[in-house]
């Protein structure tokens, strides 16, 4: 089938890239021509593990293209995804939405015979609805179903989770779309991936209720995190003791210092507000969004605490800046709380993140940007982990605390252990472990 992919970006290129693998042909375009010619010159705009290789053996095989040009490949195309980005719109946290339907426009310009258009972008309640007026109004003529197929991918598995999901949701109103979702996901078909045919709206919401669902649980496990502390319990007790039991499941029970990225906190916010609008209130997501947001701002205290409450004149290292390790995203990452919150409280802070840099650069102010870990140890009073890329989980603690000025070590991630930690000599903070 061909398939054009509207949007190259961390959906958009992981999906047509494995749509590509399936056996498609598949052009993505995107309106950044930066990203366009890097593509096109065999290089990959964002780190994601594996799709240097995933995008290189496809475009050799001749079936994955790169354009800053959509008429031939929305021309040609079986079904056309959006896949662009909805984010908080400024002001009031609706998604928004106005690349989805500048593509829209755009696609019912150039769309040729019967079209399937596909919202890979995770949108609220409804939008499928209006793009379908949208295209309706420009080409009163045109052959054309809606469809919502809300992406689940997360960055840093994205291939793995594209090409091995839990589920597929597929949200149809014209059953002609039917075998065309069919069609494009043959491949999981015969894997035996549950594929969810529902309506579209009830697609739509799925996506949300989903990463609501995965937001309050780690808001859950964070509170119970200080509840631990106030308490003198382990959380990571507490985690594995409730997420065994399979009616609870143990993923997402890892404290930490709130939830961040470029879903969580825009889709709960959106969902606050399309509830709110349909007078139908999600308390617990609003006390979620809440609770994660005071937590974010908190969380550089803990850093003076370990440091007797004043962090002035004081030198912070850090290390991890994105969202979550391996990605270069620095989307609402809780760094972008945390190291002006230590800043303002007069501290000097130097930095290390494996992929990160380039986009935190552009994101924080003042920072001393490092090589390597050691060089953002070197000279610090204190040493916080705020990512948990898998380099920083065996660091050679007796050569980190010869180089800092005082061996003090933060780990919000609780990648170590406290008893190896403190014989080593460190005074060691954590999250929610007595
Ligand atoms: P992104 O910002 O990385 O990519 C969006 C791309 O779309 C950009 O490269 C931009 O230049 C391009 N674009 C915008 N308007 C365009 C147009 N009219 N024509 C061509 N290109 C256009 O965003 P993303 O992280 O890939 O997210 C896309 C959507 O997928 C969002 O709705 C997001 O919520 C959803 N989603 C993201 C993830 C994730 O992990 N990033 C996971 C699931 C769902």
């Amino acid at each position: 089938m061909h398939v054009t992919m509207i949007g190259a970006g961390y959906v958009g290129l992981v999906s047509g890239a494995c749509f590509a693998d399936f056996g498609h042909t598949v052009t993505c375009i995107d309106k950044d021509a930066g990203k366009i010619d890097r593509l096109r010159a065999g290089g990959i705009p964002i780190y994601e593990p594996g799709l240097d290789m995933l995008v290189a053996s496809n475009v050799k095989a001749g079936r994955l293209f790169f354009d800053t040009d959509a008429a031939e490949a929305v021309r040609k195309a079986d079904a056309v995804f959006i896949a662009v980005g909805t984010p908080s719109r400024r002001g009031d946290g609706h998604a928004d939405l106005s690349y989805v339907y500048a593509a829209a426009e755009e696609i019912a310009e150039l769309m040729d015979g019967f079209t399937v258009v596909v919202t890979k972008s995770t949108v609220p309640v409804g939008t499928g609805d209006e793009i379908e007026r949208i295209i309706r109004a420009k080409r009163p003529d045109a052959q054309f179903a809606v469809v919502s197929n809300p992406e689940f991918l997360r960055e840093g598995a994205a291939i793995e989770d594209f090409k091995r999901p839990d589920r597929v949701v597929v949200g149809v109103e014209d059953e002609r779309a039917r075998p065309v979702m069919t069609e494009l996901y043959r491949p999981l078909f015969l894997n035996e991936t549950p594929i969810v045919f529902t309506g579209r709206r009830t697609s739509e919401l799925i996506k949300y209720a989903a990463n609501a669902f995965l937001a309050m649980k780690i808001t859950f496990i964070n509170e119970m995190a200080d509840l631990c502390e106030a308490v003198g319990a382990d959380v990571q007790q507490v985690a594995r003791g409730i997420g065994l039991d399979k009616r609870i499941g143990g993923k997402f029970l890892h404290a930490g210092p709130g939830y961040g990225g470029s879903c969580f906190p825009k889709d709960t916010l959106a969902l606050v507000r399309t509830a709110s609008d349909a007078g139908s209130p999600v308390r617990l997501i609003e006390a979620t969004v809440q609770v994660n947001d005071d937590r974010k701002k908190a969380m550089a205290g803990k850093v003076s605490g370990a440091v007797s409450g004043d962090l002035a004149g004081k030198t912070v290292g850090v290390l991890g800046l994105t969202f979550k390790p391996n990605t270069d995203d620095m989307r609402d990452a809780p760094s972008l709380d945390i190291v002006p919150a230590l800043q303002a409280m007069g501290a000097k802070v130097q930095a290390f993140d494996p992929e990160g840099t380039h986009e935190a650069r552009q994101l924080l102010r003042e920072v001393d940007f490092k090589d390597d870990p050691y060089a953002a140890a070197q000279g610090a009073d204190v040493l916080v982990i705020i990512t948990e890329w898998d380099q920083f989980r065996a660091l050679d603690l007796h050569r980190v605390k010869e180089i800092m000025k005082a061996p003090v070590l933060v780990d919000l991630r609780n990648i170590y252990r406290p008893d190896e930690v403190r014989s080593r000599g460190f005074k060691y903070v954590s999250i929610g472990r007595a």
